[in-house]
């Protein structure tokens, strides 16, 4: 069976915008379950996965981009990670089991979205953007404006098991814009429902949306969830905590335990893995 989970790229023939698609559902599903998350911090996260997709996807580079927002709501990090495999992982910290609030704004409160570039090869990049809009595809909106000086218009949408998005951008560097056009389409795109963006497939969604444009659709991508990390990484990670740190851990406990974030895999290490791990350092 073919995989639920689509990513997909349009353009507006001769015009100089493009789009991409997103929806997600037994991958956002299968990052949801990782957690007890409430109704409204799971949609967020949902979203979060959603707009990951559309920015890597747009974005060409080969690695990984993550989204994170810090604030100090009850909810505390919100992290959506995607590669250019589209491959996604992300989770979320919050304080109180019982949130009634909903959307961005409510949950995070006051504080910051980070979006980080970290490339196979080449400089991490780092941008951040207040959260100043109330949604999270305003804020990121606000990023690619003032961050990125691309006019993008986004919607996210997302439900308990199903998560979506549409991002519509201006290709960076347009010569002589059509303002119309752009306005039109955003126009267009800014009617979408909650339960046409989840319910619908793409072809069908973006023929009712801009039936009147020439869109080309490209082919659509699968997307999967996939965590990437490893015994080896996580032997790195406490190499980083020091080689004091893990001997008076152990001085302590047994092993070191250390278990994923965001698929909760376990790792185990006794003293003889960091006598091994640290063989090389000379003892201070
Ligand atoms: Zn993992």
């Amino acid at each position: 069976m073919a995989s639920q989970d689509q990513f997909q790229r349009f353009i507006f023939e001769h015009s100089q915008i493009r789009g991409a698609w997103v929806k997600l559902g037994d991958s956002y599903t299968e990052i949801a379950k990782q957690a007890p998350y409430p109704a409204s911090v799971r949609e967020l996260l949902g979203e979060s996965l959603a707009a990951s997709v559309l920015m890597s996807g747009t974005l060409k580079f080969e690695g990984i981009l993550s989204l994170q927002a810090q604030g100090d709501g009850s909810l505390r990090t919100l992290m959506a990670e995607c590669t250019h495999q589209r491959t996604i992982r992300g989770l979320a910290r919050f304080n109180d089991t019982a949130i009634q609030k909903s959307g961005l704004k409510e949950l995070l409160g006051q504080g910051n979205m980070v979006i980080t570039i970290t490339p196979e090869q080449g400089q991490r990049y780092q941008g951040v953007v207040p959260r100043e809009a109330d949604s999270l595809a305003g804020c990121l909106q606000d990023y690619f404006t003032r961050s990125e000086q691309i006019d993008t218009g986004l919607m996210l949408f997302a439900d308990e098991n199903t998560s979506a998005g549409l991002l519509l951008q201006r290709m960076p560097g347009a010569i002589d814009p059509d303002n119309d056009q752009w306005q039109r389409v955003n126009h267009l795109a800014a009617t979408l429902t909650a339960e046409e963006m989840l319910g619908l497939d793409s072809e069908t969604l973006l023929n009712r949306l801009f039936h009147e444009e020439e869109v080309r659709l490209f082919e659509t991508e699968p997307v999967r969830f996939y965590c990437s990390c490893s015994r080896e990484r996580t032997l790195a990670a406490l190499e980083s905590i020091g080689q004091k740190e893990c001997y008076s851990i152990l001085d302590e406990r047994e092993s070191i335990d250390m278990d994923c974030q965001f698929c909760h895999a376990q790792y185990r290490f006794v003293r003889n893995d960091i006598d091994h791990l640290f063989s090389g350092h000379s003892l201070h």
